[in-house]
């Protein structure tokens, strides 16, 4: 069993739905009652994971994400991270069932971003005051790839040196599993995060959604090279997949905690039309889908505490406020979208994908409101690491 015995203060005093000034108290369901307790008693087992991500009961999800906001305050404070998503290529060598870039996919155009115009997308989020970027593509482990890339880290870094960020823009890396040596290689160039999510910690779930070729023990392995070389590390899964329970979200949730990732970058599936799954499968309505991913969210901070979690844009594919709402529900960090917009719509991950008409200045103005509106600041002019990460780094 999985306690914590911290002390939260702050259930003490949570909000309550219907208890605003002017407005008679009301008592608290008897469900949310008792998640607080079980809360502010730190107890965060399995059967309380289960509960929190099963709850329809107004009053207990308040209680939940209230605390979950909280445990964010508390560990990382009220800053949202921004990295801008460079979405530098889709030719793709895999063929991940689920995925609209996936390489059986013959309808859509390949393209890929030459340098330059990666190196002066990177300088645009500079000047913004971004402070990270995510080189993110499709998989490829050709040598002419790595080169593409080594050489982008290195010019983005020297290109993105401002008083404010003297060693340039944090980098991400999100261009999926690659040998050790091609992982250290990115390192030493400059790189310092690498997101490779385990779509699923299932290993039966991961063999439904990936050819045979694509194995799960290789991809753990891929995350504890990434760790051995000294990368923050973050995973991620994909919510309300078909054939998923509420149990294999518990021990996604515990995979997260027992890997000792630093950040988690995970959202609700989506169904693409030249990316369907195998047998058509029903998929949960999506209502369900976006409650369950928020659900995911709170679970995994009032778990994890420090780590940095994003509040990805699939989300926003699902309900116009998805973002805001990951944030409510302890997110701490936003990838706007500076791919540019003549390749976003060859991007396409998943069906409804948005912003992808909108350019780089507009996504930047929308973001800001959008973090502002619930009550949020945006982290200017730094990396944003991982709480997580610095801590288990401090010696
Ligand atoms: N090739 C890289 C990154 C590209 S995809 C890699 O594999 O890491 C980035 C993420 O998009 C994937 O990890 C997956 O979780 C998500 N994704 C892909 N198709 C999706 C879909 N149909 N619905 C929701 N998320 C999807």
């Amino acid at each position: 069993m999985t306690t914590q015995a911290v002390k939260i203060e702050w259930m003490k005093a949570p909000v309550r739905p219907g208890s605003g000034p002017g407005q008679p108290a009301r008592p608290r369901s008897a469900a949310a009652q008792e998640m607080a307790e079980r809360l502010a008693g730190g107890i965060l087992d399995r059967a309380t994971l289960h509960r929190i991500l099963a709850t329809t009961d107004a009053d207990e999800l308040e209680v939940i994400r209230h605390a979950a906001e909280q445990t964010l305050l508390q560990h990382c404070g009220d800053t949202v991270r921004l990295r801008g998503l460079i979405e530098f290529s889709n030719r793709c060598v895999l063929d991940c069932h689920y995925c609209g870039i996936r390489r059986s996919n013959k309808a859509v155009d390949r393209y890929a971003l030459e340098l330059d115009e990666i190196v002066e997308t990177a300088q645009w989020c500079a000047q913004k005051g971004y402070g990270s970027i995510v080189l993110q593509s499709g998989e490829r482990r050709d040598a002419k790839f790595v080169q593409l890339v080594t050489d982008a880290i290195q010019a983005i870094k020297a290109g993105t040196r401002t008083p404010e960020l003297p060693d340039g823009v944090g980098i991400t890396l999100c261009v999926g599993e690659q040998s050790p040596e091609t992982y250290a290689r990115w390192y030493e160039a400059g790189a310092h995060r690498y997101l490779l999510r385990m779509e699923s910690s299932l290993p039966s779930l991961f063999a439904a959604l990936h050819p045979p070729e694509q194995s799960y023990a290789s991809r753990v392995a891929c995350l504890r090279s990434l760790k051995d070389i000294g990368y923050q590390v973050g995973t991620g899964v994909m919510i309300g997949l078909p054939g998923q329970s509420l149990d294999d979200l518990v021990d996604d949730v515990l995979f997260f905690q027992e890997l000792g990732v630093d950040m988690i970058g995970m959202g609700p599936y989506i169904p693409h039309e030249q990316a369907v799954l195998p047998g058509n499968p029903a998929i949960l309505d999506v209502d369900t889908r976006l409650q369950l991913s928020l659900k995911m969210i709170a679970a995994t901070r009032l778990l994890l505490r420090d780590v940095n979690i994003a509040a990805t844009t699939a989300l926003q594919a699902l309900s116009e406020t998805g973002r805001e709402q990951g944030l409510r529900y302890g997110a701490n960090v936003i990838m706007p979208q500076v791919t540019p917009p003549r390749v976003r719509r060859m991007y396409t991950l998943y069906d409804g994908k948005p912003c992808l008409d909108d350019n780089a200045e507009q996504c930047a103005t929308c973001l800001e409101g959008r973090i502002h509106s619930v009550g949020r600041r945006v982290l200017r002019n730094g990396w944003g690491d991982s709480a997580h990460y610095l801590k288990r780094n401090a010696v």
